[in-house]
């Protein structure tokens, strides 16, 4: 179903003449009221939050160059974003998620992506973040071990 503009502005006209017609003075108590009568469908309302974190996703890794920065896979399955300072974990914790829809939508619109993230797949940002020791900047007390200062016997 797609309406024209001029369809879409006389649908929108006649739902206000109903809600101002329905309570004049209180357009929230109306909205709530609506929403009331009309409540989402939670299978529908989860479908379109996926498939919008799924396109908006699809977008920022576009921005980023369409794959891995160091080997070159395109497949979005393993394809990870990785913050090039290493403050994901930061903004993590400051924004509680970096990777629901409207992060991924904030991101892709941010015209300074390209230099605060890169678009790695799993296994390169794992070296990345292993040869950066990125973790050993959150709350480390002990030296962190690395695979190098093994010795093997
Ligand atoms: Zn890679």
């Amino acid at each position: 179903m797609s309406l024209s503009i001029e369809e879409k502005r006389e649908r929108w006209r006649e739902r206000a003449r109903i809600r101002r017609a329905a309570k004049p003075d209180d357009d929230k108590a109306y909205m709530r009221q609506w929403r009331k009568d009309h409540p989402r469908d939670p299978l529908v309302e989860s479908i379109r939050a996926q498939t919008e974190r799924m396109k908006y996703r699809l977008a920022l890794i576009k921005v980023l160059g369409g794959g891995c920065e160091k080997c070159g896979i395109t497949n979005p399955v393993v394809l990870e974003i990785d913050h090039r300072s290493g403050d994901g974990a930061e903004e993590r914790r400051k924004n509680r998620t970096c990777e629901d829809r409207g992060w991924y939508l904030r991101a892709s619109k941010d015209l300074e992506a390209k230099n605060k993230f890169a678009c790695l797949c799993a296994n390169c940002h794992k070296i990345k973040t292993y040869e950066m020791d990125e973790k050993a900047r959150t709350n480390r007390i002990y030296p962190r071990l690395r695979y190098e200062d093994l010795t093997l016997h």
